[in-house]
Parts: C-alpha cells; structure tokens; sequence
C-alpha cells in the first residue's frame, strides 16, 4: 500500500498547489482522497487521469471538491476523442443530496453513497468511515488491507470518536489547520496539539499532518504535534511516497 499527498493546503491551494488530497495506490489500484482546487493539475504529475480507478469525499466543501467538474470534463473529452473510459466511481455521503447528485455525470462518473454504518469494498481496500465534527457533515476514512491500516479524520475539530476509529493504524493523517493560538476558538478544525494527542491517544505507528494553514510558520503546527506525540510526525509533503 503507497499513499502520496497530491496537495496539502485548507481553504484555497497556494500558487502552483493543490487543497489537501492523497492519492493512495495498492495492487494497481490507484484511488484519489477528495478533490479540490489544484488537485486535477497536481495529480497528473503522479498518474494519467485515464488511470484512476475510484474517488472518495470526504464532505461537500470547495477545498474538497473544487476540480470534480474538471475530473468529469476530462472523462468527457476522452469520450469526444473515441477513447471512452469506464465510469469511474465517486463515493461521497448523500447527507447533501444536490452535491452528492453532482458526482454522477453524464455516464462518465458515478455517485456511490457511503455512509458511517457501513464497511465497503474499494478496489483491494475494506473502507469504513465516521462522522467528524465540522460545519457541515464529514466524515473521516479508514482504508484497511489484511496487513495495513491508513486512517485520515478528513476535516474535523476534536471528536473522541476517532481515537477508536484510528486505534493502532499504521499511518494517521491528521488534519491541523491551526496555530495553537486558535484552538478551540476556530469551529471544525484541529490545531497541531490535538492531531499529536489523537496520534498518541490512537497509539498509531505514524503522523502525518495535512491542510494545512496558508499563513505563519506551519513547522510551528508539527512542534505542537510533537509535544504530544514521540512517535514518527512530520507535515505532508507532495510527492513522497510513504509506503506500507
Ligand atoms: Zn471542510
């Protein structure tokens, strides 16, 4: 199992970036972890667009959505070339049911509903899911093959459900989208602090942290992850390959 991060901003990418997202690859199979502004640029320098085989999202914000439209234009312009492509799946909650209507278009990709009851088989991976505390309804994602384990909380502010969720994963990926300052004072989102608490409290093998501020010093978000966390963290960094 190989996961990449395609982008590691929240909010709106920085200049030739891309919002939070990971492309995550096992036995050839290649699934993109939301979508935002930048994300469909940024992939291509890791995988053909014609390659991706699944698309999960997390929640209905730009940040995570921006490039869906793009996605499916690519699919679409494939198809005017006489090279059509199978439909590609997108999996997203039907909480929204107008966004989660938008991921199925015109045969070229198709919305599958998931929801936190519910295991469901992604290619080679057994996904489950739970309901993060956010503005509007997330959910954080666990990715599982019969020896490994990624978990991602997606966007969230703290929520004690995920300490289970996350138990014992080979590698979180923790949103920390604040500087200490505004933790706790910003609604549905995490500060450095709480991403190395839930890392420690998780007793999971890795930290890596994602959406990231576009303002400060954001290695002052890793030191605050540190102060609770003694094992391995460091923040997203776009193109590595961390490999299970
Ligand atoms: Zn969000």
């Amino acid at each position: 199992m190989k996961i990449v991060p395609i982008g590691i901003w929240g909010g709106y990418p920085k200049a030739n970036s891309a919002t939070s997202s990971f492309l995550l690859e096992h036995e050839g199979f290649h699934c993109l972890i939301d979508c935002g502004s930048g994300v469909l640029s940024s992939l291509q320098n890791y995988l053909p667009l014609e390659k991706l085989d699944a698309v999960v999202i997390s929640h209905y914000h730009a940040d995570h959505i921006a490039d869906i439209g793009s996605l499916q234009y690519s699919r679409l312009i494939n198809y005017y070339l006489g090279k059509p492509l199978k439909p590609l799946p997108i999996y997203g909650h039907q909480e929204d049911p107008e966004n989660f209507g938008k991921l199925s278009y015109k045969e070229q990709t198709i919305g599958i509903p998931i929801s936190k009851e519910e295991t469901i088989q992604i290619g080679p991976f057994d996904v489950s899911f739970c309901e993060t505390k956010h503005p509007v309804y997330c959910l954080a994602m666990k990715f599982q093959t019969t020896d490994h384990s990624i978990v991602l909380t997606a966007d969230t502010e703290w929520q004690e459900e995920l300490v289970e969720f996350a138990r014992d994963a080979d590698i979180l990926i923790s949103e920390a989208n604040l500087y200490e300052e505004h933790v706790g004072k910003a609604p549905g989102h995490m500060g450095g602090s709480e991403a190395g608490n839930l890392a420690h409290l998780a007793n999971v093998k890795q930290l890596i942290l994602t959406h990231l501020p576009l303002h400060g010093n954001i290695e002052e978000i890793l030191q605050a992850a540190k102060v609770h966390y003694d094992g391995s963290a460091e923040l997203a960094e776009v193109g590595k390959e961390y490999v299970l």
